[in-house]
C-alpha cells in the first residue's frame, strides 16, 4: 500500500507559522475589543466638546468654536458608523478600506480638537476661560490617545492630526504667547507616544494571557475526552471495556422502557490455533478486522447515545453486542449474517490459508432479569454453539428462527 509522505516543515519554520497565528488571533482579538468600545467613548467626548462651546459662550470667537464643534461631533459619529460596519464585515478587503477610511477620520477628527484652540489663542492665559478650553482639549486629545492606542494607525494618524495643526499655531501666535507653548507642544509629542506604547504592549500581554488560558482550557478539555475514551475502550480494538459496555447497556434499557433488546456473543473459533500457527501478531489483528467487522455491520452507540448498538470486547477473542428495540429472531438474522461476513474475513498481510470463523450465542435481556443473567444465556448458547460444531449460530429459548439460507452450506442456525 502506497503511504503518501510529505516533507516535515523545517521547526523553525513551523514555529515561526504558529508564532504568526498566534499574532494574528491576538491582533483580531484586540480589534474586536476596540469596536466594541469605542462607541461609548466617541459618545462621551460629546460632553468636553459641550464644555468648550460653554466657555467660548458670548466670546469673539464663539461661532467659529461651534463650527468646529458641530464638525467634530460630526466627524466623530462618522468614525462610530465606520467601526459598527467593520464589526459586521469580515470580508478582508473591505476591512482594509474602512480601516482607512477610520485612520482618514481620526487624523481630521485630531486636526479639529487642535483648531479648537484657535479661536481661544490670542487670549490664552489671559484669562479662565481660555485656560479651561486649553486644559480640556489637552485632557480629551490625551484620553483620546490612549483609548485608541490599541489601533496603532489610528492612533498615529489622530496625533498627527492634532500635531499638524497644533504645531503651526503655537508658531503663528508666538509673538502674543510666547515660546511655552511650543516648547509643550513639541514634548508633548514624545510623552503622548512613550504613554500609548505603554497602552499598546499592555493591551497585546493581556490578550495573549487570556488566549493562552483559553488554549489551557481547550487543551485540558481535549486530555479529559482523551482520557475518558481510553479508559472506556479496549487499546486493542477500540471497542467498549467491559466497565463502559455495562454501563451503555443499563442506559439504553432505561431509555428502552420495555421494548425488546436482545444480546450477542461472538467467541471465534480456534483462536488458540491461529496465534500458535500464525503468531500473536497475526492473532491481533484478526482481532482487529473481527472488530471492524462488528463495527461496520452494527450501528455503535456513541457517548452521546446514538446508534443503534454496543459493542465490546468481553473477552480475549470473545464481542457482546448489544441491540436495543431489537427481539431475538431479529437478533439471529444479525448473527447469521455477521457469522457469514466472519467466515469470509480476510486480509492481505494474513497467510492465504487463514480462515476465521466464530460462535454465536444470542439470548433475549427481557425487562426483568439482569444484564448478567442475560449474559449467561447468550453465553450458555454460544457454548451450544461450539459444542454443535462451531461456526453456527444458537439462539436462547423462545426464538422463531427462519431457516438458514438454501445452498449456503456455512450457514447453520438453531435454537438452544
Ligand atoms: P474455542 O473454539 O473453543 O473458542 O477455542 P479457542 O482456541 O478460541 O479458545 P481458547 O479459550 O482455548 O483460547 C483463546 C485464546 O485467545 C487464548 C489466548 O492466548 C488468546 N488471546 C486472548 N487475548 C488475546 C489477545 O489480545 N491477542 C491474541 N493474539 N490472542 C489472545
Ligand atoms: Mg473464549
Ligand atoms: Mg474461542
Amino acid at each position: 500500500m502506497g503511504v503518501i509522505s510529505s516533507q516535515p516543515a523545517p521547526v523553525a519554520e513551523s514555529r515561526a507559522a504558529a508564532d504568526d497565528g498566534g499574532e494574528r488571533r491576538v491582533e483580531l482579538l484586540s480589534q474586536r475589543y476596540f469596536l466594541e468600545n469605542i462607541a461609548r467613548w466617541q459618545l462621551a467626548n460629546l460632553l468636553p466638546l459641550a464644555l468648550i462651546a460653554l466657555c467660548n459662550l458670548g466670546r469673539p470667537g464663539f461661532g467659529l468654536t461651534l463650527w468646529i464643534v458641530a464638525a467634530n461631533a460630526a466627524c466623530m459619529a462618522a468614525m462610530g458608523g465606520v467601526c459598527a460596519r467593520l464589526r459586521t464585515h469580515d470580508d478582508p478587503p473591505a476591512q482594509h478600506r474602512l480601516w482607512h477610511l477610520y485612520q482618514g477620520m481620526a487624523f481630521v477628527s485630531g486636526a479639529l480638537w487642535a483648531s479648537l484652540m484657535l479661536p481661544v489663542a490670542t487670549t490664552l492665559g489671559k484669562d479662565i476661560a481660555s485656560t479651561f478650553v486649553c486644559v480640556i482639549i489637552i485632557a480629551t486629545v490625551s484620553v483620546t490617545s490612549m483609548v485608541i492606542a490599541t489601533r496603532r494607525n489610528g492612533f498615529i494618524a489622530f496625533g498627527a492630526g492634532f500635531f499638524a495643526v497644533l504645531l503651526p499655531q503655537t508658531l503663528w501666535f508666538i509673538d502674543v504667547i510666547g515660546p511655552i507653548p511650543l516648547i509643550a507642544t513639541v514634548f508633548f509629542i514624545p510623552a503622548l507616544w512613550s504613554l500609548a506604547k505603554a497602552v499598546y504592549t499592555q493591551d497585546r500581554s493581556l490578550i495573549r494571557t487570556q488566549l493562552e488560558k483559553e488554549d489551557l482550557a481547550a487543551e485540558l478539555t481535549r486530555a479529559l475526552e482523551r482520557a475518558e475514551y481510553l479508559a472506556t475502550r479496549d487499546s486493542l480494538t477500540g471497542l467498549y471495556n467491559r466497565r463502559a459496555f455495562e454501563q451503555v447497556a443499563q442506559s439504553l434499557r432505561a431509555a428502552s422502557d420495555s421494548g425488546p433488546i436482545s444480546l450477542i456473543l461472538i467467541d471465534l473459533d480456534h483462536f488458540k490455533a491461529i496465534n500458535d500457527q500464525h503468531g500473536h501478531a497475526c492473532g491481533d489483528c484478526v482481532l482487529q478486522k473481527a472488530a471492524e467487522l462488528i463495527l461496520e455491520t452494527v450501528r455503535p452507540v456513541d457517548v452521546l447515545g446514538r446508534g443503534d448498538s454496543a459493542v465490546a470486547r468481553w473477552g480475549g477473542e470473545e464481542f457482546l453486542l448489544l441491540l436495543p428495540e431489537c427481539s431475538l429472531p431479529m437478533a439471529v438474522l444479525v448473527a447469521e449474517r455477521l457469522r457469514q461476513r466472519l467466515a469470509r474475513l480476510t486480509d492481505p498481510s494474513w497467510p492465504p490459508h487463514l480462515k476465521v470463523s466464530g460462535s454465536f450465542g444470542v439470548a433475549c435481556w427481557r425487562p426483568e432479569v439482569t444484564l448478567h443473567h442475560c449474559i449467561n444465556e447468550a453465553d450458555q448458547a454460544m457454548y451450544r454453539a461450539k459444542q454443535g460444531g462451531r461456526n453456527r449460530v444458537v439462539a436462547g429459548q423462545g426464538a422463531k428462527l427462519e431457516a438458514p439460507a438454501p445452498g449456503d452450506e456455512s450457514a447453520r442456525t438453531a435454537t438452544g
